[in-house]
């Protein structure tokens, strides 16, 4: 799908926050302005990015709101999926991402008998998963799906949107449940986690995996195409903690050493009202991270490769990485 042809991403922001959508502090600071046009790097429109002094999350506001993405969802990103029929998509072999997240999870597949993945329309998780453990059954609800459907003896699709809902629709207790680059399109992650955690069995675990925004520059996009329209939430290391922490899911194993993303496993445990906030230091340490990547950005466009990669290499080794945040 052309950038172009997706309307929803030409309205203006619908919604204005006046708190962080993760910790609700109200102290935040404006880090950057402009980003990409849905998945389209190079067509960048203004788009305010605040990072909350207290959590370290980054959120867009003003943004859409729920009921404009939701249309965008299953009416436009949909149609990504409807390209292609389920017998098709039913064939498929794994895909290298799909391998690397099977690997992830593999340890914490010992005892589950039921796993759910949330917004998986292209099935190459469900299907790899359904196919090599065919002692599990999976669940997989996605909104791009016309109906519900037992397309295999383990796999069952569930049409709709994450939400309560279609509680009626979803088969709780679930022993694990996975959201791939799901978290970050979330206008209410904490709704959306705590219902994620509703229907874990009493020891489930939920994995989740997310864009990560602190890799070295020079594997990155330039700043304006890294920030999205549709993504309303970029994480730190720590927001993310502080997030499932919150939600009663305690963060068992964290892996950043794709450099471009974090996986975390999270284990059903008690909530945390007040988990620690990010320390000044952090903070800064993160602000400073983006406007070096600024730097970096604006560099590349004058002067691509050489001048670029030599300042990333020299703030990258000054700054040890910052994978640690
Ligand atoms: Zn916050």
């Amino acid at each position: 799908m052309e950038a172009k042809d997706v309307c929803y991403i030409n309205q203006a922001p619908d919604e204005f926050l006046t708190g962080c959508p993760v910790c609700g502090a109200s102290d935040s600071l404006v880090v950057h302005n402009r980003g990409a046009l849905y998945n389209e790097p190079t067509q960048s429109m203004e788009l305010i990015s605040n990072m909350c002094k207290s959590c370290s999350v980054i959120y867009s506001n003003p943004r859409h709101s729920d009921s404009v993405s939701a249309v965008f969802y299953k009416e436009e990103q949909g149609k990504l999926h409807c390209n292609q029929s389920i017998d098709q998509l039913l064939l498929q072999d794994a895909k290298a991402r799909t391998n690397i997240r099977l690997e992830f999870v593999r340890p914490y597949l010992g005892d589950v008998r039921k796993l759910l993945e949330i917004g998986g329309g292209g099935l190459n998780f469900a299907v790899t998963a359904a196919r090599r453990h065919e002692e599990i059954q999976v669940d997989e609800i996605d909104p791009s799906f016309l109906k519900d459907d037992d397309v295999l003896p383990n796999l069952h699709l569930i049409s709709g949107f994450m939400e309560r809902s279609n509680l009626h629709k979803l088969r709780p207790p679930y022993d694990f449940i996975a959201a791939f680059h799901v978290l970050e399109h979330q206008n209410d992650p904490v709704k959306f986690l705590m219902f994620v955690r509703e229907l874990l069995s009493y020891d489930g675990y939920a994995c989740v995996e997310i864009p990560y925004p602190f890799s070295p520059f020079w594997i990155r996009k330039p700043i304006d195409g890294s920030f999205r329209t549709v993504h309303p939430l970029n994480f730190t290391r720590q927001s993310l903690r502080y997030l499932l922490k919150k939600c009663g899911l305690t963060p068992v194993v964290e892996d950043v050493s794709s450099q471009t993303m974090v996986q975390v496993i999270a284990k059903k445990g008690p909530k945390c009202n007040d988990p620690p906030s990010v320390s000044n230091s952090d903070l800064n340490r993160m602000i400073g991270y983006l406007n070096h990547w600024k730097r970096y950005s604006a560099l590349c466009r004058v002067r691509p490769f050489t001048v670029a990669r030599v300042y990333a290499d020299v703030v990258w080794r000054i700054s040890k990485g910052i994978n640690e945040l």
